[in-house]
């Protein structure tokens, strides 16, 4: 049995290199492991790259088409917009080869997980309307949700015995926070005053002075690099805060996570019109105008040598903010470069596929004192109980980077027995009720090169301040809210729609 003093020392030194160090080359990666690796998932690289090392600046061709919206990127957000605004003549332009961004799913047998964004929090209005029209019904998942592993054998969650009157309070307060008018809220638009307080301090300088336990931090900063791409001390107390509050509260999970939402509103979009979504399709410029048609140039991903256009009435960007501030021209160059100096974490995702029973797990674990992972989600889990899987399962095993530079190389480096090996060696020890009965047969990586926004304090403000239209150009990704969310992709698209609806 650990003592307190003994686990929270353990604490301290972790999650220092989150990934980093113990990626490196040659660091100890298994050379030929005894699991398959599956193909990668997520980013593909090569056609922003292109656009950065100098597409951005290729003079547009004549457009070919016109239509009343284009909606750029079929993230949530931009998929929200296309079924808010379905009725009108639109498009959407999708760099990947399919919608979702970063809420996309795979199946191993008959498995759902997520290869990014897992659960939603708040299904009141406007969300859970919004839900019901796309005739999705989100599901709780069962109590409790969550677990604390620390990584030492036999040792229960610590918030069952040494953190007990510790995590209470931390969820006390958040109780009370929850109740005031005053609740750091979304959207940001409507932030009252004294929250906007909160946005000038970090998450863990507001917790030292509300006297929460400073044990409680490495905690913390897991759910901070899980959330936000970096821990507490770089998160504004607005964006932590907001976020925390569902430790009080449901939350609730589709199988394979929020790819559930982007598939539905991709089958509610090209209802009304096959060949709406067009993936594959790479924006490399926009140019506002004023009253008349806007351009987007826009590049097949497989040919960059080759750039299209069309012009069109309105046009949704939907891509990440530090990007949109790369290829829309013509704009204040000074909200630009704002836009274009946010900083953005990087991700990899271990998708763990095991045969045998799978474990009795809680839907989300996090890893305290893990130096490859935050947290791991039980994707068998996910299903109703009556639906689950009962001799094989997945985890989806969450590895944000601490340092979002490094863990780009990384990921570009791209090798997938050197990145895999560190997070299954770190699993085993974590989880180790997870090989007990099962094998380790195959882990699927998905990676993700600059998704999250990170919420550092003054970002509310920050967000608040950056103007969302340039003449018939509308800014709506989910970063506009400074918080990487589903309801901030929801908030986003709702204000956009709103805004061509009115004309
Ligand atoms: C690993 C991970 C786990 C997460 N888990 C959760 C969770 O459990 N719950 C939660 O609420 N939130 C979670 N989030 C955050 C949340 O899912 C996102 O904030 C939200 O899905 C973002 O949606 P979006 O449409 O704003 O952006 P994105 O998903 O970033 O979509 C942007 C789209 O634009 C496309 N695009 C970009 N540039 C171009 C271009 N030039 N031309 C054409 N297309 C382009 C991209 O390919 C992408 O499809 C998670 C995020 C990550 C990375």
């Amino acid at each position: 049995m650990v003592t307190r003093r003994e686990a929270i020392a353990g604490l301290g030194a972790s999650f220092g290199a989150l990934g980093v160090l113990s990626m490196l080359p040659g660091a100890g990666a298994a050379q030929d492991p005894p699991y398959q690796l599956g193909e990668w998932t997520g980013d593909s690289f090569a056609p922003m790259h292109a656009i950065r090392d100098g597409l951005s600046r290729t003079p547009l061709p004549s457009p070919e088409r016109r239509v009343e919206i284009a909606v750029i990127g079929g993230g949530l957000a931009g998929l929200a917009v296309a079924v808010m605004l379905q009725d009108r003549d639109l498009i959407v332009l999708e760099r990947e080869s399919e919608p979702g961004g970063v809420a996309k799913s795979k199946r191993w047998r008959n498995v759902d997980y997520a290869l990014g964004s897992a659960y939603v929090v708040d299904i009141k209005e406007p969300f859970g309307e919004f839900y019901e029209k796309l005739g999705l019904t989100p599901r709780p998942v069962s109590a409790p949700v969550d677990r604390v592993l620390t990584g030492v054998e036999a040792e229960g969650d610590p918030r069952d015995g040494i953190w007990r009157s510790a995590y209470d309070d931390l969820k006390a307060l958040l109780r009370r926070l929850g109740a005031r008018p005053d609740f750091p809220k979304l959207p940001i638009s409507e932030a009252p005053e004294p929250a906007l307080a909160l946005d000038r301090l970090s998450l863990l300088d507001f917790l030292r002075g509300e006297h929460i336990d400073a044990e409680l931090f490495g905690l913390l900063d897991a759910y901070c690099l899980s959330a936000f791409g970096a821990p507490a001390n770089e998160i504004s107390a607005y964006a932590g805060v907001n976020f925390l509050s569902e430790i009080n509260a449901p939350i609730y999970a589709f199988p394979g996570g929020n790819a559930t939402i982007a598939r539905a509103m991709a089958a509610r979009i090209s209802r009304d019109g096959e060949g709406r979504i067009v993936t594959g399709a790479a924006v490399y410029a926009i140019e506002p105008a004023e009253g008349g048609y806007a351009r987007v140039g826009w590049f097949d991903a497989l040919h960059p040598d080759a750039p299209r256009c069309l012009e069109a009435r309105w046009v949704v960007v939907a891509a990440p903010y530090f990007f949109a501030g790369r290829i829309l021209r013509g704009v204040d160059p000074a909200e630009t470069a704002k836009m274009t100096s946010l900083r953005q974490g990087s991700y990899l995702v271990a998708n763990c596929c095991f045969e045998g029973p799978p474990p009795e797990l809680r839907y989300d674990s996090w890893a305290l004192g893990a130096q490859n992972f935050s947290d791991v989600v039980d994707a068998t889990a996910a299903p109703p109980a009556a639906d689950r899987v009962t001799d094989h399962s997945v985890l989806t095993v969450y590895a944000p980077f601490r340092d979002p530079r490094a863990g780009r190389a990384l990921l570009l480096g791209g090798d997938r027995a050197v990145l895999a090996a560190p997070i299954v060696d770190e699993l085993r020890r974590f989880l180790p009720e997870a090989f007990a009965k099962s094998r380790l047969v195959e882990v699927r990586l998905t990676r993700w090169g600059h998704h999250h926004l990170i919420a550092a304090p003054g970002m509310v403000e920050t967000m608040r301040a950056l103007p969302k239209r340039s003449g018939n150009v509308l800014l709506a990704h989910s970063d506009g809210q400074g918080m990487p969310a589903v309801e901030s992709a929801i908030l986003e698209a709702l204000s956009a729609a709103e805004i061509v609806r009115k004309g």
